[in-house]
C-alpha cells in the first residue's frame, strides 16, 4: 500500500510550504557519508555542477548552502557483524539529516547502493567499476563525460603569466577535448553521484527505477 509513502510525502510537503519544490525539485545535493569525511556532488536538471570530498563537518556548509533535494546513501544491511566504521558513518548521517530535515527545512531521500546497482547496471551484483563504467555510458561514454585531454602544446597549463603567451592550441583551457560534466570525478565523488543520478531518473523516468 502506498498510504504510508503518500502520508509523508504530504507532511513533507507541507513542511516546506514556504519553499517552491516545483521550481527546485530538480536541484540535487547527492552525499555519499563516511567516518570522516564525505564525497558530494550537486547536480542541476541531472548534471554535476560541482563536487568534493570534504571533511563532514564542512558538509554542513553545503547543506546550508544549497537549497535543494538531498540524496544520501543509505548503509545496507550486511548481514554480517559490522565495525565501527559503520557507526560512525551512521552517526554523522544522523546529523546530516538532523540538520537537513529540521534546521534547513530540505527534502531529504535515503538510497542504497543496491538500489543504485540495480537501476545502474540492473543487477544486484554490480561492482564499483561497473557502477562507474555505467553513469560514464548515462553521460555519453569516456571521451564526452570525462573527456579533458591535456593539451600537447602546454602540457595542460594554458600557459598564462610569467611572459608565458596564452596557449593558442587550446585557447588558454589547457584541454585539447573539452573537460565533460563527470571530469576530476573520483572515489566517493562517484557513490555520491550514483545515488544523486539513480534519484534524478526516478523523478523523470519513474517506470524505470526501483524506488
Ligand atoms: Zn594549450
Amino acid at each position: 500500500m502506498q498510504t504510508g509513502i503518500t502520508t509523508y510525502a504530504l507532511t513533507s510537503f507541507a513542511k516546506n510550504a514556504g519553499k517552491n519544490w516545483n521550481l527546485i525539485m530538480t536541484d540535487i545535493l547527492a552525499i555519499d557519508p563516511g567516518t570522516t569525511k564525505s564525497g558530494w556532488v550537486f547536480m542541476v536538471n541531472g548534471k554535476p555542477v560541482d563536487h568534493g570530498w570534504f571533511d563532514n563537518e564542512k558538509i554542513y556548509t553545503l547543506l546550508k548552502m544549497y537549497q535543494c533535494v538531498v540524496v544520501i546513501e543509505d548503509v545496507g544491511h550486511y548481514g554480517m557483524p559490522v565495525g565501527r566504521d559503520v557507526f560512525e558513518t551512521i552517526r554523522w548521517t544522523g546529523r546530516f539529516d538532523y540538520l537537513a530535515i529540521e534546521i534547513c527545512k530540505l527534502k531529504l531521500v535515503y538510497m542504497k547502493r543496491a538500489d543504485v546497482k540495480l537501476h545502474l547496471c540492473f543487477s544486484p551484483r554490480a561492482n564499483d567499476s561497473t557502477v562507474r563504467q555505467a553513469i560514464i555510458d548515462k553521460y555519453g561514454g569516456d571521451q564526452v563525460a570525462i573527456g579533458g585531454k591535456k593539451c600537447v602544446a602546454c602540457k595542460g597549463k594554458g600557459w598564462v603569466g610569467r611572459g608565458r603567451p596564452p596557449c593558442l592550441e587550446c585557447n588558454q583551457t589547457g584541454y585539447e577535448t573539452p573537460a565533460g560534466p563527470l571530469h576530476g570525478i573520483s572515489g566517493h565523488v562517484w557513490a555520491a553521484l550514483g545515488v544523486g543520478l539513480t534519484y534524478y531518473d526516478s523523478l523523470t523516468n519513474p517506470d524505470e527505477t526501483p524506488m
